[in-house]
């Protein structure tokens, strides 16, 4: 009779994976401690007569900080709808470490919807008043161990930044962390070449959206993608199909200024709040972990250099006095030397000398010239020279051509001039041998040796200096030569240009000359002077 009027309380488990489990010294495995702590609260259910289990919540968040914990979230809606009377749990740490949240639940929420809160371990027990300081030290020394292991986890990471290791689980497209070792990265020599061309492209003249729709056409897989197809783990989580995942304006940039293509690792830029607030935060600039040759280059720093120079020419504001000078500093009269300014008119953009203004009006060079047919003029030239050098088609020919040139000719034909005089050299070296010997055994006189002998030194002096210009002169032409080279190199990736921009004008021209205006030819003399030979 006592028993059925006895009022049965609705019980609640909860269960948690907590990465005390992992310290044990005999290791169980997540189902084994889940395990464990099921069959613990079960038996404590089966020793009280008033305890009904009518539901079990499980999470597998390790932490405890509470991040991502749905059963737990399940388990505070059913209490709050008035499902739930008592809830057990294996300790107070396992339900929660942070001190917020016992107080909010424990000594609040609880007692206000009505739920009992006990754990075992630790004997907290939110029906027993006097047990609540118990309860609330417990969570305080359960949130100091939770901060304790934050802060280890962050200050290794900190030490494995410091010394160049790679901590993301993601490579930057073009590299990949290799199974040997996940701190380290390793070129992809696929993804590589994809991002040495993006890199040529935006010199070529292309922007951001231009590169992403090129490749795009040419059914260039996307980082997204390529990574998917390769089976490796991505860090973005979209609902589209992959194949739906193209390039973009924004990757293009974001591959663009990253150097990690320099072989440089920056890490640290992100942080999440604290070890109980995982929303993401910038760190200021100065805090980022930045170390130097770390892995191989893909990009080297001359290139990657002329892209961030040319990103900021060409995402600047154009100014109300017109477009970004791309000749700005270059352009100059060729009749007084004066440089040539910029003026507008409604319709166009003029460059004139600057001695023509009012009050200057002294050079012979008046009519002032149209700057987009400049443009056209020194985008032709470029071309010009483009092709004359550097076609992708005759560069086999022209190694060909280099090895006869007329620096490799020269240099051969001073090769034998220096032979000639070291000949003569030795030989005088032989004869002089040959008069001591001569004054030793009594055929010459002391005073003929010492005629004979300032004869051959002066000839001796004349060929040495001979052998020594020979030698210099051998040396410049070699390092002309070397510079044909480097030219050529430098600019075999300019293929034909389709436009102008300031780093293609410095890098090929240095000063341009505007002659006057043949009104009979309606032409002028300009003359260009290039930065190579
Ligand atoms: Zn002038």
């Amino acid at each position: 009779m006592n028993e059925m009027k006895k009022k049965l309380l609705r019980v609640g488990i909860y269960l948690r994976l907590s990465d005390e489990d992992n310290d044990k010294q005999n290791k169980l495995d997540n189902s084994e401690s889940i395990k464990n702590q099921r069959n613990l609260l079960l038996g404590e259910i089966e020793k009280r007569s008033e305890f009904l289990l009518v539901d079990e919540y499980c999470d597998e968040d390790l932490s405890g900080a509470g991040t991502y914990r749905p059963e737990f979230e399940r388990l505070i809606r059913d209490c709050e709808n008035g499902k739930i009377d008592v809830i057990l749990c294996k300790s107070q740490s396992r339900f929660s470490r942070d001190m917020e949240i016992i107080e909010k639940y424990l000594h609040n929420k609880f007692i206000e919807w009505g739920v009992r809160f006990i754990s075992f371990s630790d004997n907290a027990d939110t029906a027993n008043i006097g047990n609540k300081k118990s309860r609330q030290i417990n969570g305080l020394v359960n949130e100091w161990y939770l901060e304790d292991v934050s802060n280890n986890i962050r200050s290794a990471f900190k030490t494995k930044m410091e010394h160049g290791e790679f901590i993301s689980p993601f490579a930057s497209f073009g590299y990949e962390v290799p199974n040997f070792d996940n701190n380290k990265l390793v070129v992809d020599s696929v993804a590589a070449e994809i991002v040495k061309e993006i890199f040529n492209l935006y010199l070529m003249g292309m922007g951001f959206t231009a590169i992403a729709k090129y490749l795009n056409n040419k059914n260039i897989p996307s980082p997204s993608l390529y990574k998917y197809q390769k089976g490796i783990k991505l860090n973005i989580i979209s609902n589209r199909p992959r194949e739906e995942i193209k390039w973009s304006a924004n990757a293009i940039k974001t591959i663009l200024t990253n150097e990690v293509y320099l072989g440089h690792l920056i890490q640290g830029k992100r942080t999440t709040v604290s070890y109980k607030n995982h929303k993401i935060k910038s760190k200021d600039k100065s805090e980022w972990i930045r170390i130097e040759n770390t892995h191989e280059a893909i990009i080297d720093e001359d290139t990657f250099n002329k892209v961030q120079i040319a990103i900021k020419e060409r995402t600047k504001p154009i100014k109300q006095t017109g477009l970004a000078h791309i000749f700005s500093g270059k352009v100059f009269c060729l009749e007084c030397n004066q440089y040539m300014r910029k003026k507008n008119s409604s319709k166009h953009e003029y460059l004139q000398c600057s001695n023509n203004r009012d009050g200057y009006n002294d050079c012979i060079n008046k009519q002032s010239i149209r700057y987009d047919k400049l443009e056209n003029i020194i985008l032709n030239e470029i071309n010009k020279k483009i092709c004359k050098y550097y076609n992708e088609e005759k560069l086999e020919d022209l190694d060909k051509l280099n090895k006869n040139n007329k620096f490799t000719d020269k240099i051969k034909a001073l090769k034998k001039q220096r032979e000639e005089v070291s000949n003569s050299i030795a030989k005088i070296k032989k004869y002089l041998k040959k008069l001591y010997e001569d004054k030793v055994n009594g055929i010459i006189t002391v005073e003929q040796f010492k005629d004979l002998i300032k004869d051959y030194n002066k000839d001796n002096d004349i060929y040495k200096d001979n052998l020594k210009s020979i030698e210099s002169e051998i040396s410049y032409y070699i390092k002309k030569k070397e510079n044909v080279k480097k030219t050529k190199k430098k600019f075999s990736k300019y293929k034909n240009l389709n436009s102008l921009n300031k780093v293609i004008v410095d890098e090929f021209i240095d000063k341009i000359y505007i002659g006057k205006l043949n009104k009979k030819l309606n032409s002028r003399d300009i003359q260009i002077k290039w930065n190579f030979k």
